[in-house]
């Protein structure tokens, strides 16, 4: 397929905001898609591998600058300075591209999807000497050969920022239009149920295009690929949380660590995931060590939380004490010492060639408890009792608090396990605290001795309904002026949250910077008032940062309607 038909695809979603006409739009384009052409669908989502996959393109807006300097023969300040005007490189690219070709049009090479695909799949392989050069080398070949809307695309999805509104909930609709349009609601489920279990929408769209909804139930999870976790709604209180999940329940600590998916396969290799399906297996030498000795089975998938404790009075410790190992990626031996994990198992997904994800939570539980040795302060199944007892609850509720924990989980027996999904039979009780998972989408830099740093952070919660991200507040407290030293209790500094940001700039005004929304925080605050201020029509009062949250992904951050409860108490 000519790469010329996607770009004028993006356009074409692009000048529409109404979300009907972009699936519309999508599904007829699908409806002629063949199945050779599938892995376009990756370039739809502004990607160039499946979500399971867990390569990055991994390109700065520096080496693309300089690409688009080389392609076109602009200075590199010229271009700089476009693109913090426009605040969009891909556009700037556009632009430029567009005063060349009109002077050598004979330079316009014919660009199919594939080939588009296979030099950007080339990037992130190169290493070593000159890969700076060769991967210049490599972007400059494509624009050259590019038309300049075909160029804007390139650089954006280079960067990772495609800016066409089109999330995964987009192309499900579009799929299940274009391919069962008389089941239409009942397919979209079925899709999405197919897409969070395999993480591909390459596959899915070849499986949705036979127009067998039989096909897409029989897609299954595999192990060692990353899968999306099954996520938990709220209950006030453990009464509330009894009403809901139904009596008796299953009861567990909720563990304040961070998710942790196991996979062994039937070679043995154990491979690690967090809930952002970032493979962290290099950073937890001793969870594949534990695995390995305490439980047993020739092939599985676990879910679980792996906590911090202290080592020396081995109590637990908050997520923000081992935070710093998700993406530690250097002297492994020293923090493993200083912050050791227990792993703390409470689900399965799959064992032994089956599939688990249909069977009852009773089940599942109970397998979880057999195949594990339970060795404390290495691998445990998570604290549980089943009782349909409100004072046993409440007394086991106060007893994970006392143990440091969040609060507790509560769970339907008969409920099977839903990847991807937010469900009303797995709550989460705690204490009521004003917290929130937010993202940063803007900053400022601060003045005087903090004139280098971003020092006020703008943060955004999700509209679940478009996806767009809406400002929230801005926060500047709950972070260090400089690295504590204390063992295991390093709180984010300025210096740490810039350097997180810098890369991310999309433009500039004064001190003022907007980001590509991703960097999650937890925030708490005093409270929530309505403010025409902000772009979600709410305002923190008093936030203040806890901690980086680098396992959550953007895309289960707090939303506005979250918010909108919160607020109304709906
Ligand atoms: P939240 O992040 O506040 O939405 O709470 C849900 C998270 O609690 C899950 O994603 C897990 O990471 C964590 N968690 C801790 N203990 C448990 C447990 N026993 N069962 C399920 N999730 C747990």
């Amino acid at each position: 397929m000519l790469y010329k038909r996607i770009a004028e695809l993006y356009d074409k979603i692009s000048s529409t905001t109404k979300r009907l006409e972009k699936i519309d739009t999508i599904s007829k384009f699908l409806e002629d898609l063949s199945e050779k052409d599938k892995e376009v669908m990756y370039l739809l989502l502004g990607s160039i591998y499946a979500d399971y996959d867990e390569s990055k393109i991994g390109i700065s807006e520096q080496l693309v600058i300089k690409a688009i300097s080389k392609t076109t023969g602009e200075n590199k300040e010229r271009i700089i300075h476009e693109w913090k005007k426009v605040g969009d490189l891909g556009q700037v690219a556009q632009n430029l591209t567009q005063n060349k070709k009109q002077s050598n049009l004979f330079g316009l090479k014919i660009l199919t999807a594939g080939k588009v695909l296979e030099s950007l799949r080339k990037l992130p392989l190169l290493e070593g000497e000159g890969t700076v050069e060769k991967k210049i080398t490599i972007i400059t070949e494509l624009l050259t050969s590019a038309s300049s809307i075909e160029a804007k695309y390139i650089v954006r999805t280079l960067i990772g920022d495609l800016r066409i509104g089109i999330q995964e909930s987009t192309i499900r609709e579009s799929l299940a239009k274009a391919f069962f349009p008389e089941i239409q609601k009942e397919a979209s489920v079925k899709i999405q149920e197919a897409l969070d279990r395999s993480n591909d929408v390459a596959l899915i769209f070849e499986i949705a295009k036979r127009r067998k909804i039989k096909d897409l139930e029989d897609v299954s999870l595999e192990v060692g690929k990353a899968i999306k976790v099954m996520l938990a709604q709220k209950a006030l209180n453990i009464e509330d949380g009894f009403e809901k999940v139904g009596k008796p329940a299953a009861i567990e600590y909720k563990y304040d660590g961070f998710r942790l998916l196991i996979h062994k396969s039937p070679e043995g290799k154990i491979t690690l995931y967090t809930r952002r399906l970032e493979n962290v297996t290099k950073q937890f030498p001793e969870a594949v060590e534990y695995v390995q000795k305490y439980v047993t089975g020739k092939s599985f998938i676990l879910d679980s939380e792996a906590i911090g404790f202290d080592k020396k009075t081995k109590r637990y410790t908050q997520f923000q004490h081992i935070s710093q190992r998700i993406k530690r990626k250097y002297d492994i031996e020293k923090v493993q010492q200083e912050l050791p994990i227990e792993i703390n198992v409470f689900d399965i997904l799959y064992y032994n060639g089956k599939s688990f994800i249909g069977e009852p939570f009773q089940k599942r539980t109970a397998q979880v408890r057999k195949i594990i040795k339970e060795t404390p302060y290495k691998i445990v199944p998570a604290k549980q009792i089943i009782t349909d007892s409100l004072e046993k609850a409440e007394k086991f509720y106060k007893k994970a608090l006392e143990d440091n924990q969040e609060g507790v989980m509560m769970k339907s027996l008969d409920s099977k396990y839903q990847p991807g999904s937010r469900v009303g039979f797995m709550l989460k009780v705690k204490p009521s605290q004003k917290d929130f998972d937010l993202v940063i989408t803007g900053a400022e830099y601060g003045k005087g001795k903090r004139s280098g740093w971003l020092t006020s952070f703008t943060l955004s919660c999700r509209d679940e309904e478009t996806g767009k991200f809406l400002e929230i507040g801005k926060v500047g407290t709950g972070i260090s002026e400089k690295a504590e030293s204390t063992e295991g209790t390093e709180r984010t500094t300025f210096e740490e949250l810039t350097e997180l940001l810098k890369p991310l700039i999309i433009k500039e005004s004064g001190k003022d910077i907007i980001v590509k929304p991703k960097i999650v925080v937890a925030i708490t605050y005093q409270e929530i008032q309505k403010s025409p201020t902000y772009s979600s029509g709410f305002a923190l009062r008093f936030p203040r940062v806890t901690t980086l949250r680098p396992d959550k992904p953007v895309s289960e951050i707090n939303t506005l309607q979250e918010i909108e409860k919160e607020v109304f108490g709906k």
